[in-house]
């Protein structure tokens, strides 16, 4: 990763760039290198996505799965999405590249499906750039045709920058997306600045806790206030609410306790790959009870 590592460096300090001119130089290089790659990899097949299941608390069983992209490059290995999402962004190719996603993501739903392994609910993020993209909907309405998906298996993750950016024009995409039939998430909530009288106005069915609150929920009461908080404001205001980045049983006990809907995180199973996620579904993996606490619900 040593392009990418060098280009993020000096992407950190753009700020400072015109101080550095030689440094430019290798920043153009490694970042023309990985765009001219970008750009071949759809073609190549270079991306692919992976699972991470998503687990219901009542039932401990699995009900959907967040769809993750992942870019196999020829020579760096595989790539996170945490190193390149941005550059698609800045080059527009998010556009095509989420397309895919999206293609991907419903067929693979619609082939567990097919096979016999339930009503699966598959979670796909889609950026800034892409939701704002005038064909949007419609490549989410092509993408449930081609796959005769449900609609109501396909949930679209929009982080609360996305739609904060311009709420009018969020409203009638978010409308337009559930005359669709398709379920709307708020990703890594509380991170980002949203109004609370927005979220009111906005037809999203889910919150999901960003994984920074859950980190540290059993030993920081100001993260486990927030947590509860966001439990609650999630119900009061008639959404589901599911936490991500549980890593312990003691993390996943305190969220069964406050009455969280769903968890996803490495302690239940890290993203993997779509014949891993098909084996979990057809072993029927699920939540050992006693990982998610019998005890009652605190007064
Ligand atoms: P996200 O949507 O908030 O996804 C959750 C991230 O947390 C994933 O990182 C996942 O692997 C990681 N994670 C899951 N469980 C745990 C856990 O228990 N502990 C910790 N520490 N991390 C956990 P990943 O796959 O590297 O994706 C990073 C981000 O990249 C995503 O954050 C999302 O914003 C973006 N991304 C991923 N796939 C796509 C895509 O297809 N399109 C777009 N536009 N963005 C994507
Ligand atoms: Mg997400
Ligand atoms: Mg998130
Ligand atoms: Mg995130």
């Amino acid at each position: 990763h040593a392009d990418i590592a060098m280009y993020r460096a000096k992407e950190m300090g753009r700020n400072n760039f015109q101080f550095f001119e030689p440094a430019l130089n290798i920043r153009t290089q490694a970042r023309l290198r990985i765009e001219g790659g970008l750009r071949k990899a759809l073609d190549r097949d270079e991306f692919l996505l992976n699972y991470q299941p998503q687990v219901d608390l009542k039932t401990g069983r699995i009900v959907g799965a967040e769809a993750l992209i992942r870019w196999q490059h020829p020579e760096l290995g595989m790539v996170s999405p945490i190193e390149f999402i941005f550059l698609t962004e800045e080059t527009g190719l998010i556009v095509p590249i989420g397309a895919w996603v999206l293609r991907t993501a419903c067929a693979q739903n619609q082939a567990w499906q097919r096979a016999g392994l339930g009503k699966l609910r598959i979670a796909v993020n889609v950026s800034g750039i892409q939701f704002a993209h005038p064909n949007f909907v419609q490549t989410v309405a092509a993408a449930l045709q081609e796959t005769e998906l449900d609609p109501a298996c396909l949930e679209i993750e929009l982080t609360e920058s996305v739609v904060m950016h311009d709420v009018e024009r969020t409203v009638s995409t978010l409308h337009a997306l559930k005359t669709l039939g398709v379920h709307l998430s708020v990703d890594d909530f509380g991170t980002g600045y949203s109004s609370l009288a927005y979220l009111k106005r906005f037809p999203v069915d889910v919150l999901k806790i960003d994984q920074s609150f859950v980190r540290d929920i059993a030993t920081d009461p100001d993260d486990a206030n927030i947590v509860v908080s966001i439990i609650a404001l999630a119900h009061s205001l008639r959404l589901q609410v599911i936490a991500e980045g549980v890593e312990s049983a003691e993390q996943l006990a305190f969220l069964h306790r406050h009455g969280c809907d769903e968890i996803q995180g490495n302690h239940f199973s890290r993203p993997v790959t779509a014949a891993a996620m098909k084996q979990m579904l057809q072993e029927g993996k699920h939540l050992n009870p006693e990982h998610r606490s019998a005890r009652p619900l605190p007064r």
